[in-house]
This record gives C-alpha cells, structure tokens and sequence, in this order.
C-alpha cells in the first residue's frame, strides 16, 4: 500500500518554498511512491540494503542534492537534500544514509577537505556509487563527546588511529567512513576532534552488528579500530579547527535527522487518515469520531509546525549562518522527533489491530520514530543546549 501525500497548502505555497523546490518534492514523491513501505520493508526484513531506489536516486541526482555542481552534485543546499529524504520517508522509504553520506561526510569534505579529497569522493557520494558513513559514539562517551577517546597518534607522514565506536549505522555497504577522533597531544579534557576518513578495508578496522530491533534495511555496528595505519591526506581539514568544522557536519544532521522523522510522521499519518475515511464499525466511518478525528488533526498541526521549523534551519545553513542554523536545527530536530513518535503512535491506534500487522507497516515505524528521540543528539540533550543557549539557564552537568 503506498502511502497518500500530506502536503498542505502552507507549504504548497511559493512564499515558503521556491517552484524549483515544489517540483523537487513531486518529483522524489513519485520515485518513492514507486517503490512505497512494502519493497522497503521487505527489504529490511530480508537482510538486505535498498539498493534498487538507492541507484535510482542517485542516478536521478537527488542524493547529492547539497553537494557542489562542480563536483557532480546538484548545487543546492541542505534544504534540497532534506526535501528528498522527506519525500522517500513519506512514500514509506526514508534511506536513513542520506543523513550521513551526502549531508554529514559530503558536507564535510565540501567545506573543508583538500581540492584532492573532493575530487576522489564528492562525485561518487552525488551519484550514490560511493558510500562515506560517519562515526562519532564510543561505548564510554555516549552523549557526551567530550569524553571520546579514540586517537590518533602520528607516526612519521602517517597517522595510527586506535579507539572503540558503537552504532555507526550502514558499514556494510560503505567504502569509508568519517571518524571523529582526538589527537594524542590534544588530551586537555576539552574535545579537540580531528576527523578521518577511513577505507573499511583497512587492517586492523574491524565491525560486528549490533542485533537491533529496528526493521530497516540499514544496520547499526560496532568498531574496532586497532592501530590503523592511514596516509596524512586521510586527515580532513585543519587539525587545530576540528570542532568548527565537526559542527559544520552536525548541523547538516540535525536537520536530516528531522528530515527522516517529518517523512515517518506524514507517512504514518497519511495511512492513518486513508483508513479511518473508509473503516467503519458503526454507522459513519471511524474518522467522524472526533476521538480518532481529533488527535490527527493535532498531529496535522504539529507536523506542519515542525516542518516549518526545519525549513527555517534548512535556510539559515544554506545561508552559511551556522550559530542561528545550529539553535534552529536543535529546534526542528526536537519537534518532528516527538511529534513522529507521537503521529505513528496515534496512527497505529487509530488501524486497531491492523495497525500491529505487517501488511500496513505502521508497526514497524514505532521503533524507527525513536531513533529521531535518540539520535544524532537525544532529546534531554537538545533541551540542555535550548535552556542554556536560548535560555540562559545554568548546566546541571
Ligand atoms: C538507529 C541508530 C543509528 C545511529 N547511527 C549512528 C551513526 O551512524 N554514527 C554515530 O556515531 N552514532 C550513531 N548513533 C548513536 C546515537 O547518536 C547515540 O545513541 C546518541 O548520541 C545517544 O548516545 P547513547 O546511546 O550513548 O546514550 P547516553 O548518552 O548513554 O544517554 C542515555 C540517556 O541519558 C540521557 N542523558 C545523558 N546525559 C544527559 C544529561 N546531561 N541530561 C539529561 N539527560 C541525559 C540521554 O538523553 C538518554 O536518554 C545511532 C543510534 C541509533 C539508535
């Protein structure tokens, strides 16, 4: 079953969003609603990585949407990429390595990698032929990066990179990944991060799949990183500005994590609301009750709210204001992560018992609507940056 669009006509409108990007939204909507919940979903229950629509998109240019022209991409913004994830989370797949192969690692090597490390992997991570994933989470750190403590120590020209890191999701089927580490002589208590890129096939890099309840076709693992030899240009950017230009990545993440939720939320309520117009147990169908009638309409509004809000942040990053992107990516990313959870939740309520069957695939989307409550940042933490940035307020931790 594909799932019916949501779109209103606030954002329909062209005070909000450009032709061009209107166009962008019908156009990836129909790609997804192609393939739709059942092939991704199968997918995922299969093992395997959705690899047909993932070379679709890629072909299509959408998955390098952000990235340079220059390098093969399509010479837009975040705002664009965030569109495309959106639109495939809606028509029921939402490629959760958009988050982290063309916004975080593309955005990265965009902004701040040599003229040679663009040219070898910008055009391949535009068209989908080439993968970077992104891995900052260490088992004893979590939360909080200050306390990771994988290292990168020099060795000659090279660098020997050695430390632990959970939940990087989609190492199968990537070629690289970008490591947030610490330089050795860095050990101030105070995150100075350098970012590497590394070959998965390098020796002494190592994974293993965490057994995740999630039914997606992209897993989470852990890494081992054992002495791992790297050249000097595996180093992206400047070794002394590592936060800056880690930040400059996490934006982009913020605002494609809300992407993936926005896009779980409108499928589940598009679902919902197709099934309540037809159902019916008494004399009206189910969704004249405004016990049903209601809570929709409320999600409605939230996620229109939170889309807003994310297309706000969209806009300050692409503008290149990443303070006041960084406040709104925060924002946005909070909002559509709780109003995914709560939409999924009313929509599974609303299908009764069809709601826990495979066949309408709204089940499965109440553990993957807890992933934007988690992660790339958990919700506590996104209200600890709002009450102390925002607010003022002192820190507890
Ligand atoms: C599906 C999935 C995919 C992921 N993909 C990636 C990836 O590709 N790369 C990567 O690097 N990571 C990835 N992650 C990891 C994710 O970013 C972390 O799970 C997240 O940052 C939280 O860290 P943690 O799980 O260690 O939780 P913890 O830090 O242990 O937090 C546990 C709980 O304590 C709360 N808490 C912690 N500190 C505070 C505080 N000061 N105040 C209030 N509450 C607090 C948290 O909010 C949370 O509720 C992924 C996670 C998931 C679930």
């Amino acid at each position: 079953m594909s799932a019916p669009r949501t779109t209103t006509p606030t954002v329909g409108s062209r005070l909000i969003e450009t032709p061009e990007r209107q166009a962008l939204r019908r156009a990836v909507a129909e790609l997804g609603n192609r393939y739709g919940s059942a092939y991704f979903l199968g997918k995922a229950r299969a093992g395997e990585a959705a690899e047909e629509l993932w070379a679709e998109a890629g072909k299509a240019g959408y998955l390098g949407a952000n990235l340079p022209a220059e390098y093969g991409g399509g010479g837009g913004g975040i705002t664009d990429l965030a569109i495309v994830l959106e639109e495939l989370g809606t028509a029921g797949c939402p490629l959760l390595l958009l988050v982290v192969s063309p916004a975080i690692c593309g955005t990265v090597i965009a902004r701040f990698g040599t003229e040679e490390q663009k040219r070898r992997w910008l055009p391949g991570l535009a068209d989908g032929t080439r993968r970077m994933v992104f891995g900052i989470t260490e088992p004893d750190a979590g939360s909080n990066s200050h306390r990771i403590s994988t290292v990168a120590r020099r060795d000659g020209e090279d660098w020997l990179l050695t430390g632990r890191k959970v939940f990087v999701s989609g190492i199968d089927h990537c070629d690289a990944v970008l490591f947030v580490a610490r330089t050795e002589d860095a050990r101030t208590g105070k995150l100075r991060p350098a970012l590497f890129v590394v070959p998965r096939e390098a020796p002494g890099f190592e994974y293993r799949a965490i057994p995740m309840e999630l039914v997606s076709p992209e897993k989470q693992f852990q890494v081992f990183l054992d002495d791992v030899r790297l050249p000097a240009d595996a180093l992206v950017g400047d070794e002394d500005a590592g936060l800056l230009q880690l930040f400059a990545g996490l934006n982009p993440e913020r605002i494609m994590t809300a992407a993936f939720s926005l896009g779980l939320a409108r499928q589940a309520l598009g679902k919902a609301v197709e099934y309540a117009k037809t159902r019916t147990v008494w004399s009206t169908p189910i969704g004249a009750h405004q016990g049903l009638a209601h809570p929709l309409a409320q999600c409605a509004v939230e996620i229109e709210l939170a889309r807003l809000m994310n297309q706000k942040a969209g806009l300050l990053y692409d503008e290149g204001d990443d303070l006041a992107a960084g406040e709104a990516a925060n924002m946005a990313k909070y909002a559509a992560g709780e109003v995914a959870a709560r939409t999924v939740d009313q929509a599974v309520q609303t299908l009764g018992g069809n709601g826990l069957t495979q066949e309408y695939g709204l089940a499965a989307l109440i553990a993957a609507t807890r992933v934007g409550r988690v992660a790339p940042v958990s919700r506590e933490m996104v209200l600890n940056y709002v009450a102390q940035h925002t607010l003022g307020l002192p820190r507890s931790y």
